[in-house]
């Protein structure tokens, strides 16, 4: 069958394209793409997605052609498609892309999972989760300094900063910075100890000591360890006699020169009872603090958290959750998973409406001040004609304005604009977008292509879709 062929020769196109594509893009966008038409010079890919398709169209268009015409240099275009039935159990068309080889340097990521796992003697790195690093924790203006911190501790433990005492609100990276700093004495000094633990599981160990009469070798465990690490310290108030038994330990290592860290939602001064002998210990390092983190680097967050997880959303959709989520890194992170797990279990690609719909409905216990900000229920744009109405009143000019052939920035920039709304929440198609403004289909294309350009580097260009998407009831 000429199927067979096809599959043969994209495969050979995928090996091409694989060595010009992050693995982690490439398995994402490339998985269960095939070749479904080949003559002329024409070659037409299809993709088990809308989203799939429309990533590596805008994306990998000329690494694709170039692969192509590597493997058959009579190809002139590649064409590309939706087929919702690649990747099915009974279809022989999509590749799978994980047969495509690996090259050898990567493999390096596996290597660097056991290197944490090793030596279980007990204490070393139970509890450290390997997710948690200096490298995947995003620095913005309000962590840099306790980021900074943590690294001099996690290269010098014992003598850079000690203790280090790392403050600030639920959900914004104290526990993350903690496990990773861990994490990394283990990788920089192979041979030291490592313990982590919440203030609470420590209570609970002295308190369990004190009733098995162990408390001998409680005090032996953890004053032998060459780091403590001690996570939500303010847990401890009213603890007295867990206070004692830390305030001893504490001593034992300090003396020893052993590194402790601890972490509380609030500076030392402002602990609430818990003795001011333990306090001032607090007081004797390097006090940082972490804040909810600004747009930009909440969006880094996001693009991090995708790449961890090896998916892609549209930019608009992350930069939508970014602008809208104001209280913690780990509602940030809720939400965006919400928009990962609808991706992955519907199969279809979270829009800028979708993601609200989550935003709404954590919005139910208040904790969300978004989108609608009390002010009436605007009723949903649905037709081409309603998005440019809104962009008309939005920026003051008339709908002849927009469709009409001015190219006066000031005209042209919300025609554009108003195309990528159209394009983006309406799901038209480019040519129907093109007759709505009298256009062609390229000059559509290219302005959507603009405007998602933009929106990167210009933050007023962010605030206007968004307010605009709101225009739109979205
Ligand atoms: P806290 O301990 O302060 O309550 P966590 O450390 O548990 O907060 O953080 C909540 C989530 O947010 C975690 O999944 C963490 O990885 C993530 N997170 C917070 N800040 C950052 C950051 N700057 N970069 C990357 N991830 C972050
Ligand atoms: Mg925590």
């Amino acid at each position: 069958m000429a199927d067979v062929s096809y599959r043969d020769f994209w495969i050979e196109v995928l090996k091409a394209l694989e060595s010009q594509i992050k693995r982690s893009d490439f398995l994402t966008w490339f998985q269960h793409a095939g070749v479904i038409e080949r003559n002329n010079g024409n070659l037409v890919v299809a993709f088990p997605t809308v989203l799939s398709r429309d990533w590596v169209a805008n994306k990998y268009r000329a690494s694709v052609l170039e692969a192509a015409q590597a493997c058959d240099d009579s190809i002139q275009e590649v064409q590309y498609e939706v087929d919702g039935k690649l990747g099915q159990p009974d279809d022989t068309r999509g590749v799978d892309v994980n047969t495509i080889s690996v090259p050898v340097k990567k493999v390096r990521k596996v290597r660097n999972k056991e290197e944490y796992t090793v030596n279980s003697d007990g204490v070393r790195s139970k509890a450290l989760n390997p997710r948690y690093t200096l490298e995947n924790y995003v620095i913005g203006p309000e962590n840099r300094l306790a980021h900074a911190a943590a690294v001099a501790v996690g290269n010098r433990p014992g003598t850079a900063y000690n203790p280090l005492f790392i403050y600030g609100g639920v959900g914004l990276g104290k526990t993350h910075l903690l496990q990773a700093i861990g994490n990394a004495i283990l990788k920089n000094h192979s041979n030291s100890v490592v313990a982590y633990m919440t203030s609470e599981k420590f209570m609970n160990e002295i308190v369990e000591a004190i009733r098995s009469q162990k408390a001998k070798s409680f005090k032996e465990k953890y004053r032998n360890v060459d780091c403590l690490i001690i996570d939500d310290i303010q847990f401890l108030a009213h603890k007295e006699r867990t206070q004692e038994e830390f305030f001893h330990t504490f001593n034992d290592l300090y003396d020893g020169n052993k590194q402790i860290i601890i972490s509380s939602d609030r500076p030392p001064k402002d602990l609430r009872d818990i003795e001011d002998r333990l306090v001032s210990r607090f007081e004797m390092g390097m006090i940082v603090d972490v804040q909810f983190p600004d747009y930009e680097t909440r969006l880094a967050i996001l693009h991090t958290k995708c790449r961890e997880h090896q998916v892609m959303l549209p930019p608009e959709v992350l930069e939508f959750i970014a602008y809208n989520v104001h209280h913690s890194v780990r509602e940030l992170e809720g939400v965006l998973m919400q928009a990962i797990a609808q991706y992955e279990l519907e199969q279809s690609t979270p829009t800028v409406r979708s993601v609200a719909q989550i935003l709404k409905k954590l919005n139910r216990d208040g904790e969300f001040a978004i989108l609608d900000d009390g002010q009436e229920h605007r009723s949903l744009a649905k037709t081409p004609d309603d998005v440019i109405s809104i962009v008309a009143d939005y920026f003051k000019l008339t709908k002849s304005d927009l469709v009409g052939a001015v190219r006066k920035k000031e005209i042209l920039v919300p025609r554009q604009i108003c195309m990528y709304l159209i394009r983006r929440e309406l799901d038209a198609s480019f040519e129907q977008i093109g007759e709505a403004f009298e256009r062609n289909h390229t000059t559509v294309m290219h302005s959507v292509e603009k405007i998602i350009k933009m929106m990167r580097k210009d933050q007023k260009m962010m605030r206007d879709l968004n307010a605009l998407k709101q225009e739109m009831g979205l």
